[in-house]
């Protein structure tokens, strides 16, 4: 029961706290690659928590479960089970349900999400092979429309002849090394992930919290690329030609970019401009530890509850004598005065 609230806490602690700790703590846009592993991690160690804190609460009917194993049977009234009180059954069955509940929920939105973007990339892109046309020197496909755009789908960059009207040759480059950047990236993959985690556990501040800025920090991950191979003031003359001159929509269709698209102009571009002309990009040895600090933590703390908790129970609370077929190793790591209290089973 312990280990449940520890975990349940630790659970609530990391999704209340850790969106606004990272939105005023940690250097999110000079280290946006860092920052989705972290974000990553941290869900992660979200549903660990969650899933385990059901778990845990399981553990207290190992005293039902012991009559299908003889082994259990012989330890089960040692063990901190809740064997007669009604209310420790319900919570019991509460956590093992919730377990198995929110990880087949979870297996569900990922199936769904994944399947779901593929199938509309594919519809997508068998559009395009009507609409666009190639360009082989460029490696494009050109898709004729007024409004300046440029996106990817898996397999291909689409621009369209508004934004080849309105790139220089090196803005081009620049763009085209952005949209390139999330191919090989898989970016698409990235924030299918996310947001398969937010849909399968909706409403919780970390989950949404992670799903939009994964969104933004590919997006600056892009830009870091496209910088590399030209400069920072070219991607960020192609970010303003691309990303503020739209023309505007006669209706919600006349978008030339699809919903599942990674578009160039896919998040705040201003701010994105800022960063580009304004920011060291360098993360500094105080991001470093911080860095390393809490992607430790984030990692192993609800492993080590998790491997505290089976620890504590499986070992405490063994039988005197050695007839109980328990192991004898774990007899052995019982002490003197432990052995001396117990009752025999
Ligand atoms: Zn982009």
């Amino acid at each position: 029961m312990t280990a449940a609230l520890i975990l349940s806490a630790y659970a609530f602690a990391v999704a209340l706290l850790a969106p606004p700790l990272i939105t005023r703590h940690w250097p999110s846009d000079r280290a946006p690659r860092l920052t989705v592993v972290l974000l990553q991690i941290l869900t992660s160690s979200f549903l660990v928590a969650a899933v385990g804190a059901g778990l845990a609460l399981a553990i207290t009917l190992v005293d039902g479960l012991s009559q299908l194993s003889p082994t259990l049977e012989a330890c089960a009234d040692q063990l901190p089970v809740t064997d007669h009180g009604s209310l420790g059954t319900a919570l019991g069955h509460l956590g093992w349900i919730s377990a198995v509940v929110l990880s087949a929920r979870l297996l569900y939105c990922l199936l769904t999400t994944f399947g779901t973007a593929r199938r509309r990339r594919r519809a997508h892109s068998e559009m395009l092979r009507m609409l666009a046309t190639r360009d082989e020197r460029l490696g494009v496909l050109v898709l004729d429309h007024p409004a300046p755009a440029c996106y990817c789908l898996p397999g291909d960059v689409v621009i369209t002849t508004g934004a080849l009207e309105r790139l220089s040759a090196m803005q081009l480059e620049a763009v085209l090394l952005h949209e390139r950047a999330h191919l090989s990236g898989r970016h698409h993959l990235i924030i299918a992930l996310a947001t398969a985690i937010r849909r399968a556990v909706p409403h919780i501040k970390l989950l949404d919290y992670a799903e939009r800025e994964t969104r933004r920090l590919v997006e600056l991950i892009a830009d870091d690329a496209a910088v590399a191979r030209t400069s920072a003031p070219t991607v960020a003359a192609a970010l303003a030609v691309i990303g503020t001159s739209h023309v505007p929509d006669p209706d919600e269709t006349g978008s030339p970019v699809p919903e599942t698209a990674l578009a160039i102009d896919s998040s705040p571009t201003l701010r994105r401009i800022r960063r580009l002309l304004g920011l060291d990009l360098s993360l500094t040895r105080r991001g470093h530890a911080l860095t390393v600090t809490a992607i430790t933590a984030a990692t192993n703390l609800p492993l080590a509850l998790l491997g505290v908790t089976g620890a504590t129970t499986v070992f405490r609370p063994c039988p005197r004598s050695g007839d109980s077929g328990w192991p004898q190793t774990v007899v052995m790591s019982v002490d003197a005065d432990s052995l001396d209290g117990a009752s025999a089973p």
